[in-house]
């Protein structure tokens, strides 16, 4: 069973009209906000101001940080840093990509170029993916000269750790920052046991999708991130908790079939036994319902899990709730997950949040009803996570027994449905809370 995680959360980076912003990376000091309720990694420095400017071209941010006047450009798509002063790791003017974001295949053919015997793949991903090494000079079993022409070409994405919450229920939620300073959230959702650890993590920094009820989708879209920032977010999530990781779901920041590749990419180094070893029916994406990329996974050789968030059976409920996906017919879309369904015998979940007076009534249940007729599905009714301030604020959230009766007509007619159980409330149960909290006791 997974817990409800998601992230509907806004992220570090904005737009250039926002100045300042949590930085692991500088060492310019700020005084350090009030964070009583937040645990700080005792290795985190303080604050510091950077601005943020998106140059408007898709993935590309320029940051400036103010402790040493680095300008760096960072183009997710590629995986590559072009640092025009100094960057992360004090690295002159040059096109670098992170070594993260290559493919086993791609690391193969790096040693073939490099003349490099292929066990020194296994060094590396060794490095990478189970020591957690952040920076290329550290690779000391490695020849000197491998990691000096290694340095030229290629940094480490890795991320840091810039705050985590803990809850009550065991829940952990962390905000991390990547190489280029955008952030991004990830939660870890222990069982009750202990024994257990589901990992949510996050695709992209923001979203471009716009979902009326999150808070990802509200804030907009930053970036795309490389596989190797997907990968990590769970391996330190799972190196915090000092457990295997049993389940990873993509419910995070993001639409993950907007940045298909590195995704699937991510899932199979979690996969990989020289990874994290989840198995592949542990793994579960959460697409707004993309087609293209619905029927792409359908053809994954892997079997991972497909969740959809459908939230509204009516075509014109669903257009306002989520117009990045109004292009999109009910009708298309049903036809897409049943066909997911006949080709890979698997029973893909749909995610539905009843808002009051938006999508819980008698008319859109009857709806629900019949886009679930004759499919295979599992519908996950979600508590909506209040995002405030808003429409779809505290006012919108639906009593308990209006969820359980909506559970109730769903079972009546044969529909497999469950409610999902709510973790980490106490810790600001929307993800994008954790950073609106730190933003505002730095300008407080
Ligand atoms: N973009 C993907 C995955 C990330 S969102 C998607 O939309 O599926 C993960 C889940 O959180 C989705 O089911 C989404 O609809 C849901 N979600 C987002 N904001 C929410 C909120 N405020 N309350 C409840 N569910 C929310
Ligand atoms: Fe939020 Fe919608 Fe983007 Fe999913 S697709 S992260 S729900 S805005």
């Amino acid at each position: 069973e997974i817990a409800q995680c998601l992230v509907g959360s806004e992220m570090c980076i904005r737009d250039s009209s926002m100045t300042s912003k949590p930085s692991s990376r500088s060492a310019s000091a700020q005084a350090a906000p009030d964070l009583s309720d937040i645990s700080r990694s005792p290795l985190v420095p303080p604050l510091s101001k950077t601005t943020l400017v998106t140059d408007g071209s898709h993935g590309l941010v320029v940051i400036m940080l103010s402790s040493h006047g680095a300008s760096e450009r960072f183009d997710a798509q590629n995986g590559i840093v072009m640092a025009a002063a100094t960057s992360r790791q004090g690295l002159p003017m040059q096109k670098k990509r992170d070594m993260m974001s290559l493919s086993h295949q791609e690391l193969e053919q790096l040693m073939d170029e490099l003349g490099q015997p292929r066990f020194r793949v296994r060094q590396i991903e060794e490095w990478l993916y189970a020591r957690g090494a952040k920076i290329i000079s550290n690779l000391d079993n490695l020849p000197l000269s491998l990691r000096s022409q290694l340095d030229a070409r290629f940094f480490i994405g890795s991320l840091d750790l810039v705050t985590r919450q803990v809850s009550e229920d065991g829940t952990r939620k962390y905000l991390f920052e990547l190489a280029d300073g955008a952030c991004i959230e990830t939660v870890g959702i222990p069982s009750a046991d202990g024994k257990h650890l589901t990992v949510c993590f996050s695709s992209q920094a923001g979203c471009p999708m716009g979902c009326a009820f999150c808070a990802t989708g509200r804030a907009g879209f930053v970036r795309n991130l490389s596989s190797g920032e997907m990968y990590d977010q769970v391996r330190l999530v799972a190196d915090d908790f000092g457990i295997r990781v049993s389940n990873v779901v993509c419910m995070g920041q993001g639409e993950p079939f907007l940045n298909y590749d590195e995704v699937l990419e991510a899932l199979r180094r979690m996969n990989a036994k020289l990874g994290l070893g989840i198995g592949a029916r542990h793994m579960t994406v959460s697409t707004c319902g993309l087609l293209d990329g619905i029927e792409r996974f359908s053809t994954e050789p892997e079997q991972f899990t497909l969740a959809i968030s459908l939230h509204a059976a009516i075509q014109d409920t669903r257009d306002s709730l989520m117009p990045g996906v109004s292009n999109t017919s009910i009708d298309s879309l049903k036809k897409a997950i049943r066909h997911y369904g006949e080709v890979t015998g698997r029973r893909p979940s749909l995610e539905y949040a009843p808002i009051k007076g938006v999508n819980d009534d008698d008319e859109h249940i009857e709806a629900l009803v019949e886009f679930c007729k004759g499919m295979l599905c599992h519908v996950n009714l979600i508590p909506l996570n209040p995002v405030t301030p808003g429409k779809h604020g505290d006012g919108m959230m639906v009593p308990s027994n209006r969820t359980s009766h909506i559970s109730n007509v769903l079972s009546a007619r044969g529909i497999e449905n469950s409610i999902r159980k709510s973790r980490g409330k106490d810790i600001d149960g929307a993800c994008g809370q954790l950073r609106q909290r730190l933003e505002s006791s730095m300008s407080s």
